[in-house]
C-alpha cells in the first residue's frame, strides 16, 4: 500500500483502520522515594479526544504528563505516543516525538526577556520554519488567543491570564495533534480561568486535538462538560444527544487516588458516582444539580 501522509486528528481515522491511540499508558507503575506514586496505571487518549485527569495534590497529575513526554521513565508499564512505544527509547529518539507534543505546564515558563511574539514564534525557529511562515503562524496563533495587540510585550508586562494564553499560543503554535496541560487555570480568578478552558474546547472541538488537561478545579469540569465550541458560522457540535439534551461526546474525566485510578468515564457517569471521595470531590450536594446541565455553543 502507498505510505500516505499523516491524516491527523481533524479528518479521523481512515476507515475500517483501527483506531490508534494518541497516548496510552499499560500498567505503568513509578516509585519516588519508597512511594508508589503511580501503581499499574492504564488509560488511552483517542484521537480528538480531551482527557481530563483530576485528583488531589500530590496524587501523581503532572507525573503523568512527564511519563508520557519521557521526561522521566516508569519502573514498570509501556507507554505508547501514537502507537509507538517510547518506555525505554533513547533521549534522541524522544526528541521528535515530543517535537509533535504540545505542554502547557502550570506556571506558564515562558521566556522572560523574549518578546510574546518571539516566545511564540520559538518552536518554529528551532526547526527552521522560514521568516513568512512563523510571521503567519505566530500572528494566526495570537488571535486564536486574543493576544494580537500583545505581540511586542515582554512577558513581564502581561497579567497572568494573558501570560496563561500565550504560553498556550507557544505549546500550540505548529498545530501539535496531541497537547499536555498542568494546571494551566490554577491561581487564575474564575472569569480568567474561564477564557483559558475556552481555548481548549476550540483546540478539542474545531482543530480535534487531542489532549490530557489535569486540574483539581470543578469549575473545568463543569465547563468541559456543559460547553462546546463552534464555528461564528455554525458547525455540528461533537456531541449527541441523550434524550434530555446534548452531551459532549469527546471529553472523558479520569480520577487518580492513592496511585490508581478510582474512575474513568463521562461527565454523567462522574456525576452519577457513588464513590464518597468522588461525591466530595464534586461539592455534591452544593453543585451537582446545577453543573449537570445540556451542552451550549461558545462562539468563536
Ligand atoms: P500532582 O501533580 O498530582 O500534584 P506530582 O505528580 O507532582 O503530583 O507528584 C506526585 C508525588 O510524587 C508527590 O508526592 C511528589 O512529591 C512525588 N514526586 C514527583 N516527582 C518527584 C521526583 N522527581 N522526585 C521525588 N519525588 C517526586
Ligand atoms: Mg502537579
Amino acid at each position: 500500500m502507498r505510505a500516505e501522509p499523516d491524516i491527523g486528528a481533524q479528518s479521523g481515522a481512515r476507515p475500517g483502520a483501527p483506531l490508534v491511540p494518541r497516548i496510552e499508558f499499560r500498567e505503568v507503575s513509578i516509585t519516588f522515594d519508597d512511594e508508589m506514586v503511580l501503581d499499574r496505571i492504564s488509560f488511552k487518549v483517542a484521537p480528538g479526544e480531551m482527557k481530563v485527569v483530576l485528583g488531589e495534590s500530590g496524587s501523581g497529575k503532572s507525573t503523568i504528563l512527564k511519563l508520557a513526554l519521557g521526561l522521566i521513565r516508569p519502573d514498570a508499564g509501556q507507554i505508547f505516543i501514537d502507537g509507538e512505544e517510547i518506555t525505554h527509547l533513547p533521549e534522541e529518539e524522544l526528541q521528535p516525538i515530543r517535537d509533535r507534543m504540545g505542554f502547557v505546564f502550570q506556571e506558564g515558563a515562558l521566556f522572560d526577556s523574549l518578546t510574546v511574539f518571539d516566545n511564540v514564534a520559538y518552536r518554529l525557529r528551532e526547526r527552521g520554519a522560514s521568516e513568512e511562515e512563523i510571521e503567519r503562524k505566530v500572528m494566526r496563533m495570537l488571535a486564536f488567543v486574543g493576544l494580537e495587540d500583545a505581540a511586542d510585550k515582554l512577558p513581564g508586562e502581561l497579567s497572568g491570564g494573558m501570560k496563561r494564553r500565550a504560553a498556550i499560543a507557544r505549546a500550540v503554535v505548529d498545530e501539535p495533534e496531541t497537547v499536555l496541560f498542568d494546571e494551566p487555570t490554577a491561581g487564575l480568578d474564575p472569569p480568567t480561568a474561564g477564557t483559558i478552558c475556552e481555548l481548549a474546547l476550540k483546540l478539542r472541538d474545531l482543530r480535534g486535538v487531542s489532549s490530557i488537561w489535569v486540574t483539581h478545579r470543578l469549575d473545568d469540569v463543569r465547563l468541559f462538560s456543559s460547553k462546546f465550541a463552534v464555528r461564528a458560522w455554525g458547525d455540528r457540535a461533537p456531541s449527541r444527544d441523550e434524550g434530555n439534551g446534548l452531551r459532549a461526546v469527546n471529553t472523558k474525566f479520569l480520577m487518580l487516588r492513592d496511585g490508581r485510578i478510582i474512575f474513568e468515564g463521562t461527565d454523567e457517569q462522574l456525576w452519577q458516582s457513588d464513590d464518597p471521595f468522588i461525591r466530595k470531590f464534586l461539592g455534591f450536594e452544593i453543585f451537582a444539580g446545577e453543573a449537570r446541565g445540556t451542552l451550549s455553543a461558545v462562539r468563536e
